[in-house]
């Protein structure tokens, strides 16, 4: 058997969610969209669900993968609906759903619910994307409030650079949405976060935040905060060396040369490659760990196969364990080789067996 693998270990998710929960210190919303950033939705969820306050998915095909497999919890589709006929599954499998353009509040005010929904109202306070602007906020608000089975309304944003720890736009973002909430009843329940405003940015805590990317045990804060520190790495890529050989100084390694040895070079053939969700232009000198010890990648990430350097590397042979990301090599850090963030890195994950530990 092909011996390349991804390892969920769902202790280390259950710690990273109970760490997002405890630091937002209200409720948390766990983002498990697009397959649980490469994850598994279903394992995750279910490894989640007794002490989740709900779940964040970015479409209704999502939200019914989740319904389908037994999960009862609050499902939030983040994006909210595409188009009118969802509204009924809506309604079927008891989802909560984003409205964040004025099309999709004229969608619910000609729809007739028979029971209570709750929407989350979303504000673009500055991102630029998805939402309603501070002046259509106050009037979608009234208007979704009179609609009488909207049993709850939640006001959201989402930050566009909370990573970015010394840079003014979340400051800026939050002042926005302070400005719309403000207009609306005191009881209003709040979120801004994901990962990054809930690490890094403590008043944009509020009701609910919305972690992802932390509880997979990655992020992108471009400054040491504590608050990341005690993250588990979630995912391990690994495979084996499979093939062994000696080349003199001066040999290219691979695709278009991208690498020739300038010693001596002992290469070790990984089972590895971009078709698994590696990135194909990791540069040389990207890590890996090589049985337990820091080693390089060399040469071009081929599809099914990449090469690293065995030299310094004496007891490492055939059948040595390769990790390519996990507990000993952070994501992010390989993605940064490859001018990729660890969100692409995780939700690229292909073709791999996932095995599961922890359950
Ligand atoms: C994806 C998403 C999140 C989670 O973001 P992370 O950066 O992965 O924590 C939160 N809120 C919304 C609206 C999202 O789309």
């Amino acid at each position: 058997m092909r011996p390349a693998r991804a390892t969920i270990d769902l202790d280390a998710l259950r710690h990273n969610h109970r760490h997002a929960r405890a630091l937002g210190g209200g409720r948390a919303l766990a983002v498990v969209k697009a397959d649980a950033y490469g994850h598994g939705a279903v394992a995750c969820a279910r490894a989640l669900e007794p002490e989740v306050d709900g779940f964040g998915v970015a479409c209704i095909e999502e939200a019914l993968e989740l319904r389908e497999a037994g999960i009862r919890a609050p499902v939030l589709l983040l994006e909210g609906v595409f188009d009118a006929d969802e509204l009924a599954l809506v309604e079927r499998h008891d989802l909560w759903t984003v409205v964040a353009s004025p099309w999709q509040v004229d969608l619910l005010e000609r729809h007739r619910a028979a029971r209570p929904w709750t929407v989350w109202l979303k504000l673009d306070s500055g991102m630029h994307r998805l939402g309603l602007s501070p002046d259509e906020y106050l009037l979608a608000w009234r208007r979704l409030q009179a609609l009488p089975w909207i049993d709850r309304l939640v006001a959201m944003t989402h930050f566009s650079r909370a990573d970015e720890l010394s840079h003014a736009s979340t400051r800026d973002q939050i002042a926005v949405f302070d400005a719309a909430l403000s207009q609306l009843p005191a009881d209003t329940p709040a979120s801004l976060s994901n990962s990054a405003g809930l690490m890094a940015w403590p008043t944009a805590r509020r009701d609910w935040v919305r972690p992802g990317l932390m509880l997979y045990g990655s992020h992108m804060l471009d400054a040491p905060r504590a608050e990341a520190d005690t993250l588990r790495a979630v995912m391990t890529l690994e495979s084996k060396v499979i093939a062994v050989r000696e080349l003199a100084a001066g040999e290219p390694i691979g695709y278009a040369g991208t690498f020739t040895t300038t010693r001596p070079t002992r290469v070790g053939v990984v089972a590895a490659g971009y078709a698994d969700g590696y990135p194909q232009y990791a540069t040389s000198g990207t890590p890996v760990i090589i049985d337990g010890r820091a080693g390089e990648l060399i040469g071009r990430v081929s599809m099914d196969m990449l090469t690293v350097d065995l030299t310094d590397h004496p007891q490492a042979g055939l059948g040595s364990a390769v990790e390519l990301w996990g507990p000993r090599l952070p994501v992010a850090e390989v993605a940064a080789r490859s001018g990729n963030s660890p969100y692409r890195l995780l939700t690229g994950l292909k073709r791999v067996p996932r095995r599961y530990v922890g359950a």
